[in-house]
């Protein structure tokens, strides 16, 4: 009893109101009571033609909190998909854990046209010195205020020998595998079949099992360890294994010391995980079921004539045999961003790290997965990203300069067994707990039962419409 009280009041002290949302669960209807009457009236009296490129997570939030925000604003979207993916939830498709109907939401549910003027194309072009972007159907659109929100494409076409038909086949998975203009997430049931073909093969012998990670950003950058995980995790369920080959071009499994400790804690549940840090998927031979790795590392070379050592890099082919693939593609921003004078040296939006706005022209600014920002792609991120943004923009339309600092919050939710997660948040500094009291490296039932079944209706009830 006196635990249960001293639990009590330690819990009382140190929840927020929104980790009290997060703990105590928020069903679509109880999200809709709660906020429907905490609305407050657009207050912000600033002018000026707003552009929102792109239509996913990003340019949602944004455009939902700008709503909110400014008083009779003049907003215009431009994004082709009627659609968006809920992309989260492709893993727990992949795990057999959702379905792939679970992941679509509606755009027009979130884009009002009656207050917001929607072209439904993409932008070809984005010429900032003139204020004016271009779309694929040869429309000029000018603005007075730019909002990037493109988030990054796949370049599957990139790996030498694989074809985005092969996905599917011969052994092959990835998660990621999506079409927006089909309206098909179809890396989600793919990945669910190539489990149960993994579990199959590991009854008749032990297969050999590779996972990828490339050598660019990409989003959900813990995806890769997510499938790994969950895919030995079935097997183990009946008593099964494979020899599994993590090749990430990474030199950690995380960034973080305590989680990196913790995730290779982990990987001793399976028997056995080999990892081959420094490896990335340069060509695929789809018949033969050899995968060629470039491994990249520092060598130490002696100089006996001055007797000194100097650090060469080395780049070699390393060829491995498989039996199944999951493969991470290569990921970029769409060619409009990387092709224009938006971009920095590596093809991503050139933003402050801070303010997100441009470091060129002040009057672009940036959201989501686009951004060139040192911190994660992730829904999470863009959903911190919202308010900061919004609130900038808004003091650079008043003629003031931008004071509000996105901290780099990032959350990564790793999968390490069915019913386990470890909630990795973390920010420029480090470790960022949104229940400060609980460690972040440790796999948790709860965690797994908030994201499995909370998440999905927070997204769509709270963060796309600018409440959370
Ligand atoms: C498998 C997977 C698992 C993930 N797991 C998690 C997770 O557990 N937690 C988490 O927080 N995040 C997760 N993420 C990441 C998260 O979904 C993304 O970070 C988030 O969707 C980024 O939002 P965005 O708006 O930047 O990009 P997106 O949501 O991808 O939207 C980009 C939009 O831009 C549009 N567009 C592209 N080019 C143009 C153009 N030229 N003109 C006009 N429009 C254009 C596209 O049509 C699209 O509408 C996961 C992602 C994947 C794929």
């Amino acid at each position: 009893m006196m635990e249960s009280c001293k639990m009590k009041d330690s819990l009382s002290s140190h929840l927020s109101r929104r980790e009290a949302l997060k703990i105590l669960g928020l069903s679509p209807i109880t999200a809709e009571l709660l906020f429907s009457h905490t609305e407050a009236e657009a207050a912000e009296d600033v002018k000026g033609k707003i552009v929102i490129v792109g239509g996913g997570a990003g340019a949602i939030m944004a455009l939902s909190r700008l709503l909110r925000s400014i008083k009779n604003p003049d907003i215009t979207v431009i994004a082709p998909n009627d659609i968006h993916i809920y992309q989260p939830g492709q893993v727990f498709v992949a795990a057999g854990e959702m379905q792939e109907r679970d992941l679509f939401l509606n755009n027009a549910d979130y884009i009002d046209t009656e207050k917001v003027n929607w072209i439904k194309d993409e932008v070809e072009r984005f010429d900032p010195k003139n204020n004016q972007v271009r779309t694929r159907g040869g429309k000029e659109v000018v603005y007075d205020y730019l909002i990037v929100a493109t988030g990054v494409v796949y370049h599957y076409e990139r790996i030498e020998g694989l074809t985005k038909e092969d996905i599917g086949k011969n052994g092959i998975s990835s998660v990621y595998l999506s079409d927006l203009a089909k309206g098909t997430a179809q890396g989600g049931p793919i990945t669910w079949r190539w489990f149960n073909d993994l579990k199959d093969a590991a009854k008749k012998g032990r297969p050999k099992v590779i996972y990828t990670q490339p050598n660019t950003p990409i989003k959900c950058g813990g995806a890769p360890q997510k499938i790994l995980m969950l895919s030995a995790d079935y097997l183990k369920q009946d008593n099964l294994a494979a020899d599994y080959y993590f090749c990430t071009a990474n030199k950690k499994l995380f960034h973080l010391p305590e989680v990196d400790a913790e995730l290779h804690k982990v990987q001793q549940r399976y028997d056995k995980i080999e990892n081959r840090f420094s490896h990335y998927l340069k060509a695929i031979d789809v018949k033969n079921k050899k995968a060629t790795f470039i491994h990249a590392y520092e060598k130490d070379v002696y100089d006996e004539d001055f007797d000194t050592h100097e650090k060469v890099s080395v780049s070699e082919n390393v060829v491995m045999d498989y039996d199944f693939i999951h493969i991470v593609p290569p990921m970029s921003p769409p060619d409009a961003v990387v092709n224009s004078e938006l971009a920095n040296d590596a093809g991503w939006l050139e933003v402050d790290k801070f303010t997100l706005q441009h470091k060129r022209f002040e009057n672009v600014f940036g959201i989501g997965d686009v951004c060139g920002i040192p911190m994660g792609k992730t829904g999470g991120s863009a959903r911190h990203h919202g308010p900061i943004l919004v609130k900038n923009l808004i003091e650079v339309m008043k003629g003031k300069k931008p004071s509000e600092k996105f901290d780099g919050y990032t959350v990564c939710p790793l999968k390490t067994q069915y019913g386990k997660i470890i909630m990795a948040e973390f920010n420029y500094k480090g470790p960022a707990p949104t229940i400060s009291f609980l460690s972040i490296e440790k796999p948790r039932w709860m965690w797994w039962f908030f994201d499995l079944y909370m998440l999905e209706p927070m997204y769509k009830y709270l963060m796309l419409r600018g409440l959370f």
